[in-house]
């Protein structure tokens, strides 16, 4: 018989096998059992439906890690509904437009974030209610706490629903350009989070601090498949390093995903503050290519197993692991780290392959370079509204990721840079990724991004944006040597900003398309166009 996968199924798992166990420690440090969790989902979804909310009715979330946008997913989920997480850190234009261009019928906000949405309130053409979570009384929208107490807490009726139903409009990061409305289904979300649940060995022993904001597709997965094992989730509302390592110890917290620019900041509060640090951490979770000597310190100083994982939105989001394979086990550490900073190997259900110009696959050999593909019941049903983006983007069934790689003869792909990151110089192309990897071996370099500058012989160069540590000096020269002793000689960069932070989307990854418009526009050069 045919039994849809709807998302809901792990919070009914959780409420009835592990009901009485915690479920959430809260910012404000209220906890939760879940059985209450599934309590006050019940209250949302009815609460939702007596303000019209059907099927395919899309309610958008602007809010920080919070029970309240833990608890939205399943009370939007369980009506049918169509989520819309927003990243807080984008400007109220943002929000007019994707509030307008996904049709959201109920939006619900944060109290602390209201001021985005009040300056555009008036030009919202769809959104017929606004409930506010954590309202003090000059809130003249819906309060949501007085509201959601009005409500049963007992079983609904749910409408029927099919596992292809779209359950959520994802915009993406906008790291390259505007974000696009990445839908995803039911089925998408639910067997990626049976494979990373599998991948991670989560249990209900675990206590995941939700550090990755929500709204993103990384922290986005992770509710799904910590919840179906009955694991303990605590809430962050703000990412500062001193509250991080407070929560770690406090309750015993096992795993973690972030950002590696967060992780970053980690390690620096840790060389700063190196004071005793019992923890409980078994496994940390990362994207984006950090360099093996970051691994080193997370594993030797921290003592955190490092997982690094790739993936993009319109992939649920994840493609790749870094496993924890026999072979590694067996290598000196350096290889060990080596490999371990690579993006992985393709996650359980997932097709991965590096393809040439041709469309065929690469050799497994990490030299020769191609794009990134992926097939897997993962991958979006589409960008919404724009079908002609997703024709470009899904080919033949494969999800073109426009990033580039190479596969080790183990199956290991390593993601070379994207398309658009990518330097060609004098004809050979540079990574951007594998240049920072190597300024960020510099004991007095905090942030470094690399780009494309455009120059009269080489067609292009590699220049660095560089951030120094606080209370430590550098110059041009120092940077430009040390990168020309580590790397290759036409790899090396050839000029260096000195900036006091890099621009930052809100799940922390660098916009380097910022940067190098600037810089472009400074050369007198029209934008690079990528
Ligand atoms: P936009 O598509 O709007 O420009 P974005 O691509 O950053 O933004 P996301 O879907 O959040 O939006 O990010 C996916 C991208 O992040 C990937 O395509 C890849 O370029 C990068 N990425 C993710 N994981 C890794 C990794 N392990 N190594 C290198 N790059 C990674
Ligand atoms: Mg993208």
């Amino acid at each position: 018989m045919y039994v849809p996968l709807l998302l809901n199924d792990f919070l009914d798992r959780a409420a009835k096998l592990y009901g009485q166990k915690l479920a959430v420690i809260n910012c404000d440090g209220r906890e939760y059992t879940y059985a209450e969790l599934n309590e006050r989902v019940n209250r949302l979804s009815r609460g939702l439906q007596s303000l019209g909310v059907q099927k395919g009715d899309r309610v958008a979330y602007l809010a920080p890690n919070t029970l309240e946008m833990l608890e939205g997913f399943y009370g939007v989920f369980q009506i049918g509904g169509i989520i819309v997480p927003l990243n807080t850190r984008l400007k109220p234009e943002d929000y007019l437009f994707i509030l307008n261009h996904s049709e959201t019928k109920v939006l619900v906000c944060d109290q602390e974030l209201y001021h985005q949405i009040a300056p555009i309130r008036e030009k919202l053409q769809t959104v017929e209610n606004v409930l506010i979570h954590y309202a003090d009384d000059s809130c003249e929208d819906i309060h949501y706490d007085r509201w959601l107490a009005q409500f049963s807490g007992d079983p609904i009726e749910r409408p029927e629903m099919d596992e292809q139903d779209v359950c959520s409009l994802l915009y993406t990061s906008g790291t390259t350009g505007n974000p696009k409305g990445v839908m995803l289904t039911h089925r998408n979300n639910y067997i990626h989070a049976l494979s990373v649940q599998h991948h991670l060995r989560v249990s209900d022993k675990d206590v995941l601090l939700h550090i990755l904001p929500m709204f993103h597709v990384n922290g986005w997965g992770s509710p799904f498949y910590y919840t179906a094992n009955g694991a303990t989730q605590v809430m962050l509302r703000k990412i500062v390093p001193e509250t991080i390592f407070n929560l770690i110890q406090k309750h015993k917290v096992s795993v973690m995903h972030m950002a590696p620019t967060v992780l970053n900041s980690l390690l620096q509060y840790y060389d700063q503050n190196p004071q005793k640090f019992d923890h409980d951490i078994r496994v940390v979770i990362a994207g984006s290519a950090p360099a093996p000597a970051f691994v080193t310190k997370v594993e030797d100083e921290l003592g955190w197993e490092f997982i690094q994982v790739y993936g993009m939105t319109e992939s649920s989001p994840l493609s790749t692991f870094s496993p924890i394979r026999s072979h590694l086990e067996e290598l000196p550490k350096e290889q060990k780290y080596r490999l371990k900073a690579k993006a992985g190997i393709p996650m359980i259900g997932c097709d991965v392959k590096v393809v040439n110009e041709y469309g065929e696959e690469v050799a497994w050999n990490g030299k020769e370079i191609g794009e990134v593909v992926t097939r897997s019941n993962g991958v979006m049903k589409g960008y919404w509204k724009n079908e002609q983006a997703t024709m470009e983007t899904i080919q033949n069934g494969w999800l073109h990721t426009g990033d580039m790689g190479t596969v080790d003869e183990y199956g290991t792909i390593e993601i070379v840079d994207r398309k658009k990151d990518i330097i060609i110089s004098g004809g050979e192309n540079i990574s951007s990724i594998e240049v920072e990897g190597v300024l960020y071996e510099h004991p007095k370099i905090l942030e470094a991004a690399v780009v494309a500058l455009p120059h009269e012989k080489w067609g292009e160069t590699p220049h660095a944006f560089v951030v120094v540590k606080p209370g430590e000096t550098l110059t041009e020269e120092e940077v430009i040597q040390f990168s020309r002793s580590k790397l290759a000689h036409f790899k090396a960069v050839t000029g260096v900003t000195f900036v006091e932070e890099l621009p930052k989307t809100a799940s922390g990854k660098i916009q380097k398309v910022h940067l190098r418009n600037a810089a472009w526009e400074k050369m007198g050069k029209a934008k690079d166009g990528r």
